[in-house]
Parts: structure tokens; sequence; C-alpha cells
């Protein structure tokens, strides 16, 4: 490997690598004035007049990166869009235009309120969207200052270094001549991080202050897979990257190709690579990048950005549309898995301390056990209905007494249902995440109350390492290549196979080139992830030897942190000539 010479290391956002110059995105420094006005009505028109304009143009923002991407990343500006229509946002602003206050500085200090009010919540998704509220508040000031204050002109193909993007910098650039991107700040659920993968980009974030020192068209590589950021690079890694770059791009010009085919390892065994969706729209996704039936569907988004509870109709109605896009395919379905970071306003849960420890997932079938009576009717109908090859799994399972109750509700489910004289299907396995310690460590006994576990190795890195998925200030720390989370996920599948039974993984890591060989060679059977990996995994997988694969496994379970298994893992796919 050449002499690497001036690296950053920060956080892997979205894969891929990249070359190019940089231009820095910076935000432009806005002065208020504070002045008195007289004909205060006048002044609560131009706020008025400045929030329609602001409007207007979220809207061509949403529409232009909704017709660029298939996934729902434009739901960003339809963000944007209800914070410029909250009521309570703009009452502030004309109370204080009443007082005779001008209409940049009421609207300002509104939006510092709310958005301060918005960062003390002790929830990391939710509080780092005042990111969102400064964001709209700097649109309709250039408003009403009569000055462009969002984004940047690109002259030629650039890699683009900022702070943290907010959404308008990064959708108001035009993405033919954006390589990549690197910021400062920001976690892995960034938007910076969201917009990259939904547009094919490279994203390393969490850099550090040191990445906005680096001059503007200075020549960087960025390798959005490990999380570098190589600077002014000597000739000859220049020259070692541009081939890994070709090498890689070539992949996935190949795996793109075959992404339909299956994924058959090169000692001859078929994998299963399926994907995971989040409901009506997202679902084509799958079958269109080859996927060979869905690992995950999460049902939360049915529940979510609504007022009421949906009916049992309307859930058969749902998911029908999603099965039909599956048929003699298998499709895992979870059961509705609310609190932690995903809420339901309308369900008005109690607040608590450790919500990621609390009243979540199946737990809240002691309580709402109505919520889940309805969504198992719901889905057996559905699964009647089409062809699909239904699997019904619950969320969150840390002990046998969890599981017993499910299944028994599921039973009371059909049982209703055939004496109401309607269809369930013949045979629906049921299954569990395993992703709290717990589970894994008690996988013999639940293996025999189960068809499957799928373990979700999101949350089983969270709790085995205590460590918040949600808090990007130890987002470093949640590798699920850490050897004590590897030693969970054997356990699971031997535990799994001794019973004769079948085990997928949905959680990130099954998505993962580097885990790919550990995963296989461990004896995983089902490999689930978001559509965009699919053609990527499929082709790893047919360079893949079970033996190898094996003897792999066995030596990064005796390593001592997460860092010398991505090493050892690194090295062997770099001996089988692939470009990760
Ligand atoms: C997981 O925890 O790994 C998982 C797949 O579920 P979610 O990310 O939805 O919690
Ligand atoms: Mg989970």
């Amino acid at each position: 490997m050449a002499n690497k010479g001036k690296v950053l290391s920060g956080i892997p956002a979205a894969p891929g690598l990249a070359h190019g110059k940089t231009v820095i995105v910076k935000q432009q420094k806005l002065e208020i004035p504070y002045f008195e006005v007289k004909d205060r009505n006048a002044e609560i028109d131009r706020l008025h007049s400045a929030i329609d304009k602001a409007r207007t143009e979220v809207e061509a923002l949403k529409n232009s990166v909704s017709e660029r991407t298939e996934s729902n990343e434009a739901e960003i500006f339809e963000a944007h869009n209800m914070i410029l229509t909250d009521v309570a946002l703009f009452d502030q602003a004309e109370e204080a235009i009443e007082g005779g206050t001008n209409a940049e500085k009421a609207w300002m200090d509104a939006i510092e309120f709310f958005a301060q009010m918005m960062e003390q919540i002790p929830d990391e998704t939710l509080s780092s969207r005042a990111v969102d509220i400064r964001d709209v508040g700097r649109r309709v000031v250039g408003h009403l200052l009569g000055v462009r204050v969002v984004g940047t002109e690109l002259t030629e193909p650039s890699v683009i270094i900022g702070d943290d993007l907010t959404p308008s910098d990064t959708a108001s650039l035009d993405k033919d001549l954006v390589l990549a991107f690197c910021t400062a700040s920001g976690g892995p659920t960034s938007h910076t991080a969201i917009l990259a993968k939904a547009f094919g980009l490279p994203a390393v974030v969490g850099l550090g202050e040191k990445i906005l020192a680096i001059p503007e068209g200075e020549l960087v590589l960025v390798d959005g897979n490990q999380g570098d950021v190589y600077i002014a690079p000597s000739e000859e890694l220049l020259s070692e990257f541009l081939q890994k770059e070709e090498a890689e791009a070539e992949m996935m010009a190949t795996a793109r190709k075959a992404a339909q085919a299956p994924a058959v390892t090169a000692d001859g065994e078929y994998v299963e690579v399926v994907a995971n969706v989040g409901g009506v729209q997202d679902a084509p996704l799958g079958i269109m990048n080859g996927a060979e039936g869905v690992g995950l569907f999460r049902t939360e988004f049915l529940y979510l950005d609504r007022k009421s509870m949906p009916t049992e109709d309307e859930q058969i109605e749902a998911y029908t549309a999603v099965f039909n896009n599956y048929p003699m395919m298998p499709v895992v379905v979870r059961m509705l898995d609310i609190g932690g970071d995903k809420m339901i306003p309308y369900l008005n849960l109690p607040e608590e301390l450790n919500p990621f420890l609390g009243w979540r997932g199946i737990r809240m079938m002691d309580g709402a056990e109505e919520i889940f009576l309805t969504q198992f009717r719901a889905l057996l109908q559905a699964g009647a209905r089409t062809e699909v090859d239904l699997r019904i799994m619950i969320p969150m399972v840390s002990g046998v007494a969890e599981v017993r109750a499910a299944k028994a509700l599921m039973k009371a489910a059909a049982d209703a249902l055939v004496s109401e004289g309607k269809a369930v299907p013949e045979k629906v396995q049921f299954g569990i995440m395993v992703e709290v310690p717990s589970a894994a460590l008690l996988a013999d006994r639940l293996a025999k109350d189960v068809d499957f576990f799928s373990i979700g190795t999101n949350d089983l890195t969270q709790y085995t390492l205590a460590v918040d998925r949600t808090n990007s200030k130890v987002a470093h720390l949640a590798n699920p290549l850490n050897p004590a989370v590897l030693a969970l996920i054997k356990r699971t599948i031997d535990c799994a196979h001794a019973e004769g039974k079948w085990v997928g993984l949905c959680g990130e890591l099954a998505g993962e080139p580097i885990a790919a060989p550990i995963l296989l060679g461990l004896g995983l059977d089902e490999f689930s992830m978001s559509p965009a990996r699919v053609p990527i995994i499929k082709q790893v997988m047919r360079k893949l030897h079970r033996d190898a694969c094996q003897h792999l496994a066995e030596v990064v379970m005796a390593l001592g942190d997460d860092l010398e298994v991505a090493r050892v893992s690194k090295a062997f796919i770099d001996d089988l000539g692939l470009p990760f």
C-alpha cells in the first residue's frame, strides 16, 4: 500500500469511492437587522409573502428530489413545508411584529426559540431536526432581505465539504457535478448521509473541524466504505486509488447486470438474498434490485404520520399491495415496533427516561393487545388474498413467555377469522427478531417455539455494547463486527440449526460486503438488506467458498475488537480481488 500521507477518518455514511477537487460549502453569515416598524400590518404581509416564496421553492426542491430518486427522501422537504405552515411559529413572530419588531428579527427569534426547544428533546433523531427549523428560517429571511442564502453553484465535478450540510444545501446542488460529500459533524442518520445514499454518492461524516481547513480546489480521495478522506495524495496513492475506484465501478456494473440471477457461491451453494422494505412505495425496489423476497417488512409506516390507528381494512389493503410484489416468494413481516426512537403521537405513550429500555416492540402487547390482534387479523387476511409465502415475526423479544403469548394471540386471531367464515393462509411461519442479548443467550430454548430467527444487528449491537444507536458521539463504537456481537450471532445460528430452524439477518450488517464472508462462514441462511445493496452482496457471494469462510469466521471470533475483525476480513476480501 502506498504511503497514505494526510488522511482524516470519519464515519462511513454512504458507500463508494470518489476522487476530485474540493468545494467548501459555507453558510453565509446573515446580519439580521433590528428596527421598529410603524405599519405593522404591512410588516406582517411582508412576512407572509416571504413565507409563500419559501414554500414555492421548497415544493420545487421536493419535486426535483423525488424525480431523481426512487426512495422517499423528498419527505425531508415535506417536513420543511410543515414548518412553514406551523401556526405556533407564525403566531409567535406575528406577536413580536405587533409589538413593533421588524419581520426579520421577529421571524428569526421565533425560529431560534423553536429550534432550541427541539434541541432539548433527549432523542438524537428529533433534536437533530433543529437543523431543519434553522434551514427553513434562513430561507424565509433570505426572501425578506432579498438575498440568496442557500445553494452553491458548481462549475465542475467536485467533492463537497461542509460542516453538516442542511437539506437545502444538499438538494440544491447540481447532483451531476457532485462526486462525494465530506462533513465535519453529523452522524450516520444525518441528512447528508440519507441524501447521499439516495443519490448513490459516497459520503463520510463526522470528520471533525480539520476537514473544513482543507483549501478549496484541493485534490482529495474519498473512501465512503472505510470512512477515510486522503488529502493531496501522492502520485502512487492516487494511482492505487484510481485502480480500486475503477474496479469497484466495474464490479457495480457487473453486479447490476447479474442482479436478477441467484446468488450461488463459488462452490455451488445457493444463498438467499432478500430485501428490507418499509411500505407500499418502496416494496417494488426489492424485486427491481434482484431480491428473492423480503426479509424484513417494517410495518411502522402504516401507523406513523397519521392522526389515528389504521383500521383492519386499511391494513389489509396496504399489506395486500406490498405482498402482490412478491408472488410465491417469502415475505417476513415484522409486527409493529414502536417505542425507543419511534413514536406515534396519537397513542399518547408515556414519556420514559430510557425509551430504548422501555415499553417498546412486543412488550406493548402487555397493555395494548388490541393493536397486535388487529394487525394479526389484517396480515392473515392479506396473506390469504395473495400468493405470498407469509412469515410473521415479533420485535424486541427478550424471553420465552413473550413468544408464547404472541403466538397464542396469532392463533386466537386465526381461529376468530375462521369462525367468521374468513379465509386464512394454510401455513404461516412464526419467528422472532433476535436483537436483545437475552434472546441470543436463550436461543436454544426460544428455537423450540419458533420457525425461524431474524437477527437485528442494529439493536443487538446497541444493547450488547451499551451504545445508543442514535447518538452520533458514540457512533464509532457501535460496530456489529465487535467479537461480542459476533459471539451472539454465532450462538443464535448454532442453536437454531440444532433445532432444524433457519436464521436470517436483517440489520445493516447484512448489506456490508466486508461482513458477508464471516456471516456465511457462521452458517447464516438468509441475508436481508436495503434493496440497493442486493446486487453487490449477490456478487460478493459468487466469489466465496464456504470452507474458507468458515475458517475466517473461526479466526475472527478469537480476535479482541471490531477493528481487528475488520482488518482481517478486509484482507480476506482483498485476496479475493474484491474492491471494498
Ligand atoms: C435491527 O434492530 O437490526 C433491525 C433490523 O430493526 P430496526 O433497525 O428497525 O430496529
Ligand atoms: Mg430493531
